[in-house]
């Protein structure tokens, strides 16, 4: 592995241009499940109607005493040496930003700045009638005390988690600004994430058709291992701690 870690920081140091686009994988070190990995995956042990947007409206009290118990998990992750290490990065400014598909909130809980949450995130909800934002802290103490569902202080309307569910569209906004930044850099890195699904798997191929250079750390395979310049088989957080950043 010694080899990979001086190319990546090589890379990093010759180019000054690069963004990480990150996944489910750099969370689980952080004791977040992987929606997907089979045995552990959330998918296998929640129904999925919780949290589709028609389940949701249908029965948003559901989606609350669900989050009773998954929500301690949450609030209580940290980031780890994969989330800190991209937040050092960018601070040292070979890094422009990070995309993630995670709602976590755990890159910028490590310090980064430039943060593009393609999946919106579960740290604040939104009220579906008068669209004002809340955090989710304040929100779930209101569910621990007994209100579920929540409503809205303003308005009366239902407070959802600033998340995309099932059913939802992905928000524009956040994909355009990554669209942009991924055209404009010289690296992608791409981190626990399959690149299996679309519209993440977009950002790989956009990346190779502007002639940038493409690293995967992933513990699995990905469908574009074979174009990408340097691939790492090993945890972030590991590989990370090796390079000394
Ligand atoms: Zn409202």
């Amino acid at each position: 592995m010694e080899r990979e870690v001086r190319l990546f920081l090589e890379l990093l140091e010759k180019t000054n241009s690069a963004v990480a686009f990150t996944g489910a994988g750099i969370s689980t070190e952080s004791g977040i499940p992987d929606y997907r990995s089979p045995g552990t995956g959330m998918w296998e042990k929640m129904d999925q109607s919780v949290v589709s947007l028609s389940g949701f409206l249908r029965n948003p009290e559901n989606y609350y005493s669900y989050a009773m118990e998954s929500y301690p998990v949450r609030a209580a992750a940290r980031p780890n040496a994969g989330h800190y290490g991209l937040a050092r990065l960018e601070k040292r400014g070979w890094l422009k930003g990070v995309i993630t598909q995670n709602v976590d909130g755990l890159h910028t809980k490590a310090g980064s700045e430039n943060v593009f949450e393609l999946h919106g995130s579960v740290r604040r909800v939104v009220c579906l009638q008068c669209r004002e934002y809340y955090p989710m802290e304040d929100v779930m103490s209101r569910v621990f005390e007994g209100e579920n569902p929540p409503l809205c202080p303003e308005c009366g309307g239902i407070l959802k988690p600033d998340a995309v569910f099932f059913g939802e569209a992905l928000p524009e906004e956040p994909w355009e600004r990554s669209i942009d930044l991924v055209s404009d850099s010289e690296v992608l890195i791409v981190m626990g994430s399959s690149l299996l699904v679309a519209p993440a798997s977009g950002l790989p191929r956009l990346a190779l058709s502007k002639g940038a250079a493409l690293v995967i750390i992933n513990l699995m395979e990905t469908p574009f291992d074979d174009e990408a310049d340097i691939v790492i088989r090993e945890k972030i957080g590991e590989f990370f701690e090796e390079t000394g950043i």
